[in-house]
């Protein structure tokens, strides 16, 4: 279980990447509501039930330890990885994880225009508005 701290001063803010589909997983609420995350047979992104996209998790208080309070990309996690690459920026979510001692990092796309977007993260040119609200996961 992934349990690293959150970088001082981020936090997921108007980001929901992680919520919309382009990750897996089966949500199960507290109060027992259920939904899942992933992708539907013809490739079309299913959002959690629960999500208000841009906006963040609908359901907050209610939601899972897993996955909802244990994931953290590594822009949350890594004080390294650059502004420019949260997921909402740059259109990629990165997840560093280590299994049975062999660490690896997946790059997950998580935007229309993926390779345009993550590129222009790379030069830290966005166009992002300051929203203020909760993130997804
Ligand atoms: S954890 Fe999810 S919602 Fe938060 S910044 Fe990362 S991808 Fe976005
Ligand atoms: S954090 Fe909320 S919106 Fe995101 S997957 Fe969990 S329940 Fe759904």
């Amino acid at each position: 279980m992934d349990l690293l701290p959150i970088v001082n001063g981020r936090s997921c803010g108007d980001c929901t990447k992680c919520c919309e589909g382009h990750l897996r997983g089966d949500i199960k609420l507290s109060d027992g509501r259920e939904s899942w995350i992933g992708q539907e047979e013809d490739g079309k992104l299913h959002p959690c039930g629960f999500l208000k996209i841009g906006e963040g998790c609908g359901a907050y208080a209610e939601r899972p330890t897993i996955p909802c309070k244990v994931f953290k990309c590594d822009w949350l996690t890594n004080p390294d990885m650059p502004e420019s690459f949260k997921p909402s920026n740059s259109g990629a979510i990165f997840s560093t994880r280590t299994v049975n001692g062999q660490t690896y990092t997946k790059i997950i796309e998580a935007g229309r225009n993926w390779t345009q977007k993550f590129y222009l993260g790379l030069f830290n040119i966005t166009c992002q508005e300051e929203k203020t609200s909760h993130g997804g996961y």
